[in-house]
């Protein structure tokens, strides 16, 4: 199937409360201006480098999440532009988009990355250090950040009961660190689910699918 039969199966079997956001990475513009024609705008990137270069080539109202671990010292980079980071994992790191996001007069939302999976190789926090995070008088200072919901990545494995544990892990960790509330941070998005997981997502709770190969194809790392 074409990458545009793909993704208009996927928006008609997508409940509205759903948002997809189509994992780019590793395809070419080309690629993405087949879903872009036929009006999908939110792509997802894990590498700043490679959303830059993409956001520099393609139609500016296109909104671009990078949906990646990120390293501080790269945040400078897409701080004019990302309209979503969902793999924050300390408060670190919202001081420096904080500190980014500044300079170009932005407020920058932002989700923060929740470790749910058993894997050691998967970033996050606990929920007991996001909590911590919330409640900090640090996070109160900054005023250009805007923490709006929590992402988390399920284990690599075909047992499903077990990606569902950890998919209820964070639909009732999100419902818990919604009591918490203040100017810079208000809960609303919960980004799970992949292409091989996001039925199972969405019945957990979820309201933002990443999805990539089940739009574009398989990904080829060799080129
Ligand atoms: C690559 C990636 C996805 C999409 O994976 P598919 O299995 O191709 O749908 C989703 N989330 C993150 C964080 C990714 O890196």
């Amino acid at each position: 199937m074409s990458i545009k039969e793909n993704l208009n199966k996927l928006n008609t079997q997508l409940p509205h409360h759903v948002t997809l956001v189509a994992v780019s990475k590793t395809k070419p513009v080309s690629d993405l201006m087949e879903a872009y024609n036929i009006g999908h705008r939110i792509f997802g990137e894990n590498k700043i480098q490679e959303m830059v270069e993409k956001y520099e080539e393609m139609p500016k109202d296109i909104k671009w999440h990078m949906i990646g671990h990120v390293q501080r010292n790269k945040v400078k980079y897409m701080a004019e532009f990302v309209n979503l980071i969902h793999g924050v994992d300390s408060l670190k790191l919202l001081k420096e988009i904080n500190k980014q996001a500044k300079k170009h007069d932005r407020i920058i939302d932002c989700l923060l990355q929740i470790k749910i999976a058993e894997e050691d190789s998967k970033f996050g926090m606990s929920s007991k250090e996001a909590s911590t995070v919330l409640q900090s008088e640090e996070l109160s200072k900054l005023k250009n950040i805007k923490i709006t919901g929590l992402m988390g990545m399920a284990t690599f494995t075909d047992d499903m009961s077990q990606v569902e544990k950890e998919f209820k892990f964070l639909k009732s960790t999100f419902e818990d660190l919604k009591q918490l509330n203040t100017f810079n941070c208000e809960l609303k998005t919960i980004s799970m689910g992949m292409s091989g997981d996001y039925q199972l997502a969405i019945d957990c709770g979820s309201n933002m699918v990443r999805i990539g190969s089940s739009i574009f194809g398989e990904r080829n790392y060799n080129n």
